[in-house]
């Protein structure tokens, strides 16, 4: 007899729900509560519904993968910790974002700041108008990171283009 949970799941639906649950099997034991929802910092403030999330995966919805919700969670871990279930809704949330990104869903705003990563090594560079709050606090121009030594910048490109991230964000 056809599982009536997966039976009508899309194929990108099929992927999202297998490769979450081949993960670990948490997911699978939600029972819809809303203890994360009702605890969730972010859900005050935005359309986020962590329960709603879990939900779509479970049922076989693909939409949240374009869904800027998915963008809205500060991984603060507060849902994972109070969820009754294990459910572990904040690792469902990472991989939903690892998913969405491979198929090509990153907002523009996030490819931004992972183009800098890869041009500077900061996701957020040094301008002049931070060199001079430094210097202002006794520190040098630079911090010591890779604007201070570029031969690093090199090695971390290679290490961006060895693990496919520079691909990924196109
Ligand atoms: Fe409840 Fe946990 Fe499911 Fe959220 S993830 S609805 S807290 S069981
Ligand atoms: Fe909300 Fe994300 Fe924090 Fe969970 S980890 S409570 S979804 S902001």
């Amino acid at each position: 007899m056809p599982d009536p949970v997966q039976e009508g799941r899309s194929e990108t639906a099929e992927t999202v729900f297998g490769e979450i649950v081949s993960r670990g099997r948490n997911l699978l034991k939600c029972i819809q509560c809303g203890a994360c929802t009702g605890s969730c910092p972010s859900g005050r403030r935005t359309q986020l519904r962590v329960r709603r999330l879990m939900e779509k995966v479970l049922m076989g919805f693909e939409d949240m993968l374009n869904s800027d919700d998915l963008w809205l969670c500060t991984t603060c871990y507060v849902c994972f910790d109070r969820c009754p279930r294990d459910a572990q809704p904040t690792s469902v949330m990472k991989r939903l974002r690892n998913i969405a990104v491979r198929k090509g869903f990153m907002k523009p705003a996030h490819q931004k700041v992972a183009r800098l990563f890869c041009e500077t090594g900061h996701l957020v560079p040094i301008n002049d108008e931070v060199k001079a709050v430094r210097k202002s606090l006794g520190l040098s121009e630079l911090p010591p990171t890779v604007h201070s030594h570029p031969e690093s910048l090199k090695e971390l490109q290679i290490l961006l283009d060895v693990t496919g991230f520079r691909r990924l964000i196109g």
